[in-house]
Parts: structure tokens; C-alpha cells; sequence
């Protein structure tokens, strides 16, 4: 039975084109991978035992994962498409008895690795629950005003959109692609690209913000302490736990979230490809066409910039009730497909600056802006009519397989051109050094877009919590700083020096955007905290900065350490979650120090049992300490650390108590934890 699921969006992935097979060859050197395409429990094919006790009516098999950009590829992970709520907090309790971690699966876009971690194997106890194919139901509420869609989170984005607009309702601004769940953009506070056109109100039942600031309420699996359970708890923006759920980023599981939507908008987007780029990211206050006189028109605009061209491809959005003269009206989504489906000119010069002629890499650059130039022309889509969707839908799954690296600015209204021109002449800089040494890590687009910081009267709940961990969270004391620019770099997976370069521009960007001016945070799904080894590897950024940067300004009690907090009360047993949120998010109630870590602790430290899931955890603050550490099991244990670790002891224990072990790395900060030997 399982075998036959297929829903719309697995379809969309498992699409195979001449350019996907090419890049997928070409790319990431996958000729000899071998996938297991859904192999039942029970099946003597299984390599892996079936995960024992599973709730005896829900199939679970063993199934294939990659996610969107193929950098996590997973042969066989254990699977399971729940058809109700009910079922999935079966399967979790069955879970937390069991000792398995469960994650909701959604459309498999997210380049942060928080859905499942690289390298998880069938052995491994996480089961991947498929929200797609039956979570998907919705209902609009008209008698309430602004009106409310209640969704279950499997839903995809275009399907919410389509059904809205059939209502006469919509959205301000919305992701790119249709094919995201509701449940993957709420878990990262997805967004698009939206802020006020001059004198342009908000209007009911919209928000400049994320999407995740439109949360009326929402229902996820929590634990009860009084039961004992994990139990299905509706949770409204105005409960204190809202403020850590919107978004969660993959530490809760959300079966169904009630927005505030408003009414529905014609839009005009028009597209430009003749404004140098000096004139676009002109400094601040120049006179022309500058990226800020665009958002000052019409508020929502994005710039998408090739490898060594000089100019950009900027979109426009408009709201026009009427259809302008000039413009073709559309009547569906994804309008630009020449930036969908590589045209095979561009593929075989990428295919070879891939296999090492990155000088060629200007050429690319070129090639691709001339074939957007053309399928603009020859489609007739510089200028385009329709109902909200169809302009804010353009991304399809078969577009350039790129990874990105991702950042918010936020800052002044006033500063948006000062913030895009500085950014623009650092690409430049960086990109001249890096040719200087005969280095090419970009050949792909560069993208500009903007929001409105999250205002929580917008979703219209008396009392609504601002949401601790979105990157478009305000800064009390600063009400100036309203606008947050996303700032996007996109290249091919594994180009040579990439890594260098995004933690380069990382570098600057975090001192750049500094003090009265602006503040840095990062967009969560995407590539941030960069080393030469790759995304996701800088210590002090995963542990301090970014952590800070959600901090500063915030009550003692409302920053990000909070948001873990809460997130851990709402399931203890870190059943949602995974290797790297377990990095990213340790737990804070088992650090043993009470405020912030101290500098140059170490000392021993006693430490709490963190559960069912691998051993005591904690932070050191000194290159060499003693710590206490409670193994979760008996057994070898080897202890894991962020970073660095040069030796400790013992090796292992079968001891039952706490165990003294002495860590000594290289660096100053390190989060540690006691697991399980494998
Ligand atoms: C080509 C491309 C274009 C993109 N464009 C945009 C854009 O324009 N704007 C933007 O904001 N983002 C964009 N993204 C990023 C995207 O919005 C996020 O990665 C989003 O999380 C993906 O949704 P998904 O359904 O694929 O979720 P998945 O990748 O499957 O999951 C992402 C996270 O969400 C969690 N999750 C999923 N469902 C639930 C649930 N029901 N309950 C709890 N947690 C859940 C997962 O466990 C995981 O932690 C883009 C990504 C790609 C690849």
C-alpha cells in the first residue's frame, strides 16, 4: 500500500530532466548511488531491522532522501506517511518509549540540515514522517475578520495559494516556489520580498513580516507532564509559547496552523534588465534608479545579479487593481521558465567550469543573464498582470541546483540603498581578489529582496508574542531599524573555494553591519557560520554570535536561550530534533551554569542526565576542563565535541554514575556531550 503514495510534491522531486541528470552526474559525483526506493518492514530486502513495536497499522518502510540542493543524500531512511494527527502522536509515543527521533518531512528544501542529519542510516533511530501526502486538509473562515485559513502543514504552498484566491484572499508576500509545505516554511519563518511603497498602509489581515508572523495559533504534539504523553495541544499566539514556535526550526512538530489572511491583490511585476548595476546599488541618497526608488514606487522588488555582468535582472511588484495597458495578463504561476530549465548552451559551460575551467566563469555569468534577457523577450514576460500568486509563485524545483548562503540586514528604512551599494561594492572587491588568484567560487546569482521586521498585531491576537527565533524579530530600543534586507549568494555545490569566500564576505558582513547602523542575523535555512570547511563549522558564530544576535536588546527571559527552553518543555525528550539542533540548540537547563557561560570556567561542573537521547551535554569555557558527565546508558561512551578535541579520559565506562572526564581542545568555547559508543 505504502508503495503507491506518490504525492504531487514527491513527484516534483523525483523529476528527472536531461539538465538534472546532468548537474546530479556532473556535480556531485553520484553515478554509483544506489537508492533504496521504498523496501517495507518486514521485507527480507530491509538492510536495516525494522524499527520493533511500530503502531501495528501505519506502514513504515525504508526510503531514499535528498534534500532539494543533494547535499544530504541518505540511501535508506526509515519512513512513515501518518494519515491523521492521531496517528502521528502514536507514532510519537511510540517514540519516546522506544527511543527514536521523529521528523516532520516536508518538501526537502531546506540546505540548513535540520530535517535529518548527513549520514543517517537505516540503523539509525529516526523515522521521517511524509506530512504530504494525507496532512493536507484546509479550511477558511470568513466569519471572522480579517479572515483565518486553518491548514494542516503538509499542505503546499500553491495548493493554500489556489484555494485562498478562490475566496477573493491572499497574501503580501510569499516564498518563490509553490511546492514548500506549510509546515517548512512555518518552521523557518519563510518569507518573500515586501515593505510599504510610500504611504502604503498595512493592510488587514497582511504583514510586511515572515509568514510565521501571520500565526493565529497552531496545534503541534507536546509533551504532558501530567499524562505523561505527548498529546496534541493547540497553542495561541498569545500563549507564551508561541513566541518560540513561529518558527521552531525543526524543534516541534506542527500538525495544523491557523493565519490571518487578507484580501487578495492584483499584482504587476515587471522585470528590468537595462539599469547598470553602479546605478542600482548606487550609494546611499544617489539620484536614478536605485534599488531604494523601486521599494519607494512600489515595495516589493528583488535584484538577481549573474557572475561578472553589469546589470541585474530586477523584478518589480506593483499592486494594480487594473490591468496597466502594457502588461500580459497571467493566469497561472511559474512565468519565468527559461530560469527554470537550464538552456543546454549554459549546461555545457557550467558542466565545464564544475570539472575545473572556473576562469570560464565569466562567460557563464554572461550566458545566463543573456538567457534570461531572451526568454523575457521572447516569452513576453517583462511585464506581467494577475491575482498575487501567479506573480509571487516563480521557482520550480527543476531551477539551477545551487546552494546559497543567507543573511539579513536589519536597519533603517533610509538605509536600505546604503546597506545594498555597500554590499554590492564587497561582492565586487572580494570577487577581483579571489580572479587575482585565479579562484572562482561564484557562478551563480546574487539576490536581493526585503521585509518588514514582524509586528505581532498583524496576525491580530490580542496579546500575540513576537517569536523569539525569527531573523525579522524588532530590537527594543530600536523602532528605527523596521526593514530587514535578505541578502543571497548562490553557487554549485562543491565549487572549488566557495567556503573561503562565503566566510570571507561572512566576515565583513558581520562587521560591517554593526552598531547604530545595523544589525546582522542570518536566514536560517540557508548556508551561514562559514570556515573552509564548509557552512554550519564556525564555533563562536553557532554558539555566540548568532545566539546574540537574537539576544541583544531582549528581556533576560525573551532571548534565544529562552526560545530552547521552551522549546525543550514542549518536548523533553528531544524527539524533534537531530544531530546538528542538538549542536545548535543544546539544552540549556543541563549546561549547569546558571546566566551566561562564564569565561575561563572550567573547573568541574556538574551536569544533569539528559534523557533518552545520548548522554549528559554542556558547555566549557576554557581550552582545558574537567567536567562531570552523566552517561545516559551504560556502555562505551565517547564524548562528541563542537570542535577540536584533543584527548580525554577515559575512553569508555560501563560505570553507572557520573564519569570525570578531562577535555582538552584548541579553542576556547566547546559544547560537549557523552553518547553512546556505535
Ligand atoms: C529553490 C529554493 C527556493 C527557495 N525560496 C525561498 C523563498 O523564496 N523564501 C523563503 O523563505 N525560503 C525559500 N526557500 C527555503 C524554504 O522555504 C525552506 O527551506 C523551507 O523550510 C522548506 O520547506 P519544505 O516543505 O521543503 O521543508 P523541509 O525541507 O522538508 O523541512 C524543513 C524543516 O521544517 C520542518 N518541518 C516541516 N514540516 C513540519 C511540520 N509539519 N512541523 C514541524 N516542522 C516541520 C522539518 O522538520 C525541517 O526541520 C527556498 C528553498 C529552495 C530550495
Amino acid at each position: 500500500m505504502a508503495t503507491e503514495i506518490q504525492t504531487a510534491a514527491a513527484a516534483h522531486m523525483d523529476t528527472t530532466s536531461t539538465r538534472r541528470d546532468f548537474l546530479r552526474l556532473a556535480g556531485a559525483g553520484l553515478l554509483t548511488w544506489t537508492p533504496v526506493h521504498r523496501v517495507l518492514a518486514g521485507d527480507p530486502a530491509a538492510p536495516c531491522s525494522p524499527p520493533l513495536g511500530f503502531p501495528g497499522s501505519i506502514p513504515v518502510f525504508l526510503q531514499a532522501f535528498k534534500n532539494w540542493s543533494e547535499e544530504i543524500v541518505l540511501d535508506a531512511v526509515w519512513t512513515a506517511v501518518p494519515k491523521t494527527p492521531e496517528e502521528v502522536v502514536s507514532i510519537v509515543n511510540w517514540a519516546a518509549a522506544a527511543g527514536y527521533r521523529i521528523r516532520a518531512r516536508g518538501s526537502g528544501h531546506s540546505w540548513l540540515p535540520i530535517l535529518v542529519d548527513p549520514g543517517t542510516t537505516c540503523d539509525m533511530k529516526v523515522i521521517l514522517l511524509d506530512t504530504r501526502a494525507h496532512l493536507t486538509s484546509m479550511s477558511i473562515d470568513t466569519t471572522v475578520s480579517p479572515p483565518t485559513v486553518t491548514a494542516q502543514c503538509g499542505i503546499l504552498m500553491q495548493t493554500l495559494l489556489e484555494e485562498l484566491e478562490k475566496a477573493g484572499l491572499g497574501m503580501m508576500a510569499t516564498p518563490a516556489p509553490g511546492v514548500l509545505t506549510l509546515g517548512g516554511v512555518l518552521a523557518i519563518a519563510g518569507h518573500g520580498t515586501a515593505v510599504p511603497a510610500v504611504g502604503e498602509q498595512v493592510l488587514p489581515g497582511h504583514t510586511f513580516g515572515s509568514l510565521a508572523n501571520l500565526m493565529v495559533s497552531m496545534t503541534v504534539v507536546a509533551w504532558n507532564p501530567a499524562t505523561s504523553r505527548y498529546e496534541l495541544r493547540r497553542i495561541s499566539r498569545a500563549d507564551s509559547e508561541a513566541s518560540s514556535l513561529c518558527p521552531h526550526l525543526g524543534r516541534s512538530f506542527v500538525v495544523e496552523a491557523t493565519l490571518r489572511v487578507g484580501a487578495n491583490v492584483r499584482l504587476r511585476c515587471q522585470s528590468f534588465t537595462d539599469i547598470p548595476n553602479s546605478e542600482l546599488f548606487a550609494p546611499a541618497f544617489s539620484s536614478g534608479r536605485t534599488f531604494a526608488s523601486f521599494l519607494d514606487a512600489s515595495g516589493r522588488a528583488e535584484a538577481i545579479v549573474f557572475p561578472f555582468t553589469d546589470e541585474s535582472w530586477l523584478k518589480v511588484w506593483t499592486v494594480a487593481p487594473e490591468k496597466p495597458r502594457e502588461s500580459k495578463e497571467v493566469g497561472d504561476p511559474y512565468n519565468y521558465p527559461f530560469s527554470d530549465n537550464l538552456d543546454p548552451t549554459i549546461a555545457s559551460i557550467l558542466g565545464t567550469v564544475i570539472s575545473g575551467s572556473g576562469f570560464l566563469t565569466p562567460a557563464l555569468g554572461q550566458a545566463q543573464f543573456t538567457a534570461i534577457k531572451a526568454g523575457l523577450f521572447l516569452g513576453n514576460s517583462s511585464d506581467l498582470w494577475g491575482w498575487s500568486k501567479d506573480l509571487m509563485l516563480y521557482i520550480q524545483p527543476t531551477t539551477l541546483r545551487v546552494t546559497s548562503s543567507g543573511f539579513v540586514v536589519l536597519c533603517r528604512r533610509a538605509d536600505v540603498q546604503r546597506v545594498v551599494s555597500e554590499y554590492y561594492a564587497q561582492l565586487i572587491t572580494l570577487r577581483d581578489a579571489y580572479r587575482g588568484r585565479w579562484d572562482f567560487p561564484i557562478n551563480s546569482a546574487i539576490e536581493v529582496r526585503v521585509n518588514g521586521v514582524e509586528h505581532p498585531e498583524d496576525c491580530g491576537v490580542f496579546g500575540a508574542r513576537s517569536p523569539r527565533l525569527s531573523a525579522l524579530r524588532p530590537v527594543p530600543g530600536r523602532p528605527e531599524w523596521d526593514t530587514g534586507v535578505w541578502l543571497n549568494v548562490l553557487t554549485i555545490p562543491g565549487t572549488s573555494k566557495s567556503n573561503d569566500y562565503f566566510r570571507d564576505l561572512e566576515r565583513w558582513m558581520f562587521q560591517n553591519y554593526t552598531g547604530d547602523y545595523a544589525q546582522m542575523r542570518v536566514e536560517w535555512t540557508k548556508g551561514w557560520a562559514y570556515t573552509a570547511a564548509g557552512p554550519w563549522t564556525d564555533e563562536t558564530l553557532i554558539h555566540e554570535t548568532i545566539p546574540e544576535c537574537l539576544s541583544t536588546g531582549q528581556a533576560a527571559d525573551d532571548g534565544f536561550r529562552a526560545a530552547i527552553e521552551q522549546l525543550d518543555a514542549l518536548d523533553p525528550f528531544r524527539i524533534f530534533s537531530t544531530a546538528f539542533l542538538d549542536r545548535f540548540l543544546p539544552p540549556v537547563q543541563k549546561i549547569g551554569l546558571d546566566g551566561p557561560p562564564r569565561k575561563g570556567g572550567g573547573g568541574i561542573q556538574s551536569i544533569q542526565p539528559a534523557g533518552k537521547h545520548g548522554g549528559t551535554g554542556g558547555l566549557f569555557t576554557a581550552p582545558r576542563a574537567k567536567v562531570k558527565l552523566q552517561p545516559a546508558t551504560p556502555g562505551p561512551q565517547v564524548v562528541e565535541t563542537s570542535g577540536d578535541l584533543k584527548s580525554w579520559t577515559p575512553m569508555s565506562t560501563n560505570a553507572p554514575g557520573p564519569v570525570e572526564v578531562t577535555v582538552d581542545t584548541s579553542a576556547e568555547r566547546r559544547f560537549y556531550r557523552l553518547v553512546p559508543l556505535k
